[in-house]
């Protein structure tokens, strides 16, 4: 038999045969395809959910500079978002978090704050405060970056609600600290004289009134001052303000709060004091009286000033304020130029 008699007495099954191969050949070019075509638009999946991701850090970093994800199961970390001066110093990604939590408290945050960041990140209460309480945060300063805030957020897992992860940031707040300081500085301090203000008085005054030691408080006064201002004029007797409470601020301690009261009077609070401490003071006076012949500044005129003084020991209230002044009217009525120490037979000024 010829193989055209075969094909024409058995055609239809090779036709079959044939046709069968060829739809199995289509089958796989078309399985190819489509798994080719699959994997195109798995990728292209990926790379717009890479480009999303690369949109979100890309705004984050303009107030995040570092970002770490934190899987709870492991105590793992990842990084999310990390500047590069970091990447080189701090080996973070798939570190555990212990690890990477001692490091960066060892090598980013300055002594004076380490113990609160090492209480605030310990493991199980920031997870039991995620979890009770929500998002937390802390404030430190960093030894290169300055203030910074760290936020730590909860992650939850979209079907069981459980927090899965946690999502911790760390954002550079010195702008802001700096502005909330300079604020803090301009409600409690005179813009004449650079001393601190009345509102600084009254919070120093609820502050001590909770004090149990011996302190101290002395009202000052310049000496004819309406003189100065209408023999010189308001700029000179301004001028004459700031030298002397300039010339306050460098006499007494640091730790001591030089206050502008009001006009030419001035407050100044004490903390503390010990053995001899009123003729010290009464000494200082005398000295600054003694400068304020000789001012730095042309033009001024030599001035003098009265004050008055009460030590005491326990808190603080206002009636040692007006016993101080009690003792500052004696020193006006006796010839100015000194200081009074408070006694309780000193007279008040009649009104
Ligand atoms: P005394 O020795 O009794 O204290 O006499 P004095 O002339 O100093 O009298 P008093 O302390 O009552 O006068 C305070 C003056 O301080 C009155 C006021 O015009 C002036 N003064 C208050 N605030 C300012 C200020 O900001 N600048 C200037 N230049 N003068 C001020
Ligand atoms: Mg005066």
């Amino acid at each position: 038999m010829t193989p055209w008699e075969f094909i024409k007495e058995d055609g239809w099954l090779v036709t079959l045969v044939f046709l069968a191969f060829g739809l199995l050949i289509l089958v796989f070019f078309y399985v190819e395809m489509m798994k080719d075509k699959k994997c195109q638009e798995e990728e292209k999946r990926q790379r717009a959910e890479k480009a999303d991701r690369d949109a979100i850090v890309d705004s984050l970093v303009s107030i995040y500079f570092t970002a770490l994800e934190i899987t709870l199961s492991t105590g793992m970390v990842k990084v999310i978002l990390i500047p590069e001066f970091l990447k080189k110093r701090f080996n973070v990604n798939d570190a555990s978090y212990e690890a990477v939590k001692e490091n960066f408290i060892e090598n980013f945050v300055t002594d004076g704050d380490k113990e609160n960041v090492r209480e605030f990140l310990d493991y199980d209460s920031l997870i039991e405060n995620i979890k009770t309480q929500g998002y937390q945060q802390k404030n430190y300063l960093g030894i290169t970056q300055g203030w910074c805030r760290i936020t730590v957020v909860p992650v939850k897992n979209k079907e069981t609600g459980e927090i899965e992860k946690m999502v911790l940031a760390i954002a550079s707040i010195d702008e802001e600290k700096k502005r909330e300081e300079k604020l803090k500085y301009r409600a409690e301090h005179d813009h004449l004289t650079g001393a601190l203000n009345r509102t600084a008085y009254s919070r120093l005054e609820k502050e001590y009134s909770k004090n149990v030691g011996p302190m101290a408080v002395m009202i000052m006064d310049i000496d004819n001052f309406k003189t100065v201002n209408d023999t010189y004029g308001h700029n000179v007797g301004d001028d004459v303000l700031k030298e002397v409470a300039t010339l306050l601020q460098n006499s007494f301690r640091k730790t001591d709060h030089v206050i502008r009261y009001g006009g030419d009077e001035f407050v100044i609070l004490f903390p503390e004091f010990d053995q001899g401490f009123e003729e010290r003071i009464v000494g200082k006076v005398k000295n600054i009286n003694e400068v304020l012949q000789h001012p730095t500044k042309d033009g001024i005129p030599p001035v003098t000033v009265s004050a008055g003084i009460r030590t005491f020991e326990g808190s603080y209230n206002d009636v040692l304020l007006k016993q101080a002044d009690i003792a500052l009217y004696y020193t006006k009525q006796h010839g100015r130029d000194g200081c009074t120490v408070y006694q309780s037979f000193l007279t008040p000024a009649e009104d």
